[in-house]
């Protein structure tokens, strides 16, 4: 039985295509998507699982197509277990499952075929360059997850487009770079609220000895996982829309999130004094802080490091957001 290294080469190969690099877009190769011209149309080819092998070609169509009734009608006669057509993102996506080698011969020219359909049925996308038409030099590339063709003059201009956007996302804004110190403010004060909150309510339910069982431990988890989360999502956002946090976020956002846990603590004290005594000293709560702190509680300190963890936790996926930048945006971007 062929192996699926030499299948996958040998269906590459009929198709004519090549390993999607997106060329100098910047998209990091992808060994298992090629891209290339089937039938005239910008097409791609990703492998969605060797074994059984499941193929999915996209063919490039015009803006704005939902459907091509003579390729539909191809779909009509075959089983779908064996073969699916959708139009999503501007392309025709035609899936193979469970492949069987002995059609792997069939693959180039049933494919040729949809293309020819979608040709004739005029859903194929226009020839030549997809942003200004021109018929020399283009190139097909793989990009934003379809395939595209641009010429070498609209992929040079995309090109810059797109990493004066990346590197504008990258700086941050001005806007949000001005309402990080509100930002920080309000996380702050949720930490204060939140263990006011929580000695409201043991007040209220006359808890003087919390007794650790495993429900309560369990509790304690799935409530300070919340909270946690309720400050770090908007924390996250803040610090990477900032531009600030660029090398290292992992541990700047550390330094920050410990940071307004300090503050939200000395705001936390400034309102049991005056819970207490009726008076507002967010100063003698400052100066009582490091005071106070070694006699902290052993189930105390570890809920508010696991509040601090939870929080630089949820705070963390926000730096990975990228927008995905197109170099034709022509599309679905809409
Ligand atoms: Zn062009």
């Amino acid at each position: 039985m062929e192996s699926f290294a030499e299948r996958w080469a040998f269906i590459v190969d009929a198709c004519g295509l090549r390993p999607a690099t997106a060329e100098s877009s910047g998209e990091a190769a992808q060994e298992f998507t090629h891209v290339g011209a089937i039938g005239g149309v910008p097409a791609a080819l990703t492998l969605l699982t060797a074994d059984p092998l499941v193929l999915q070609f996209q063919f490039r169509t015009a803006p704005g197509t939902t459907g091509a009734r003579e390729l539909e009608a191809m779909f009509d006669d075959i089983d779908e277990d064996e073969a699916s057509l959708v139009f999503a993102d501007e392309c025709a996506v035609i899936t193979l499952y469970e492949l069987e080698p002995e059609r792997d011969a069939a693959v180039a020219p049933l494919m040729e075929h949809a293309a020819a359909l979608l040709e004739s049925s005029g859903k194929a996308a226009r020839p030549g360059c997809l942003w200004c038409g021109a018929i020399e030099e283009t190139r097909t590339l793989y990009d934003g997850g379809r395939p595209t063709r641009l010429c070498v003059n609209c992929l040079i201009q995309a090109q810059a487009e797109k990493s004066e956007i990346e590197r504008a996302e990258a700086r941050g804004t001005w806007g949000a770079k001005l309402a990080l110190p509100a930002v920080l403010m309000s996380i702050a004060a949720g930490w204060a609220l939140f263990w006011t909150l929580l000695d409201v309510i043991l007040e209220a339910l006359r808890v003087r000895v919390i007794f650790i069982d495993h429900a309560f431990a369990v509790l304690s988890v799935v409530v300070l996982g919340a909270a946690g989360y309720a400050l770090g999502r908007p924390l996250g956002r803040a610090l990477h829309r900032s531009g600030l946090v660029r090398c290292a976020p992992g541990l700047l956002s550390l330094a920050f999130v410990a940071g307004t846990a300090v503050s939200g603590e000395v705001v936390y004290l400034t309102i049991i004094i005056y819970r207490m005594a009726g008076i507002v000293v967010p100063r003698v709560a400052l100066q009582l802080l490091p005071q106070l702190l070694p006699h902290y509680g052993g189930l105390l300190i570890a809920a508010k490091v696991g509040f601090i963890l939870a929080t630089w936790y949820s705070c963390l996926p926000a730096f990975r957001d990228r927008t995905i930048v197109r170099l034709d945006p022509s599309s679905s971007d809409a």
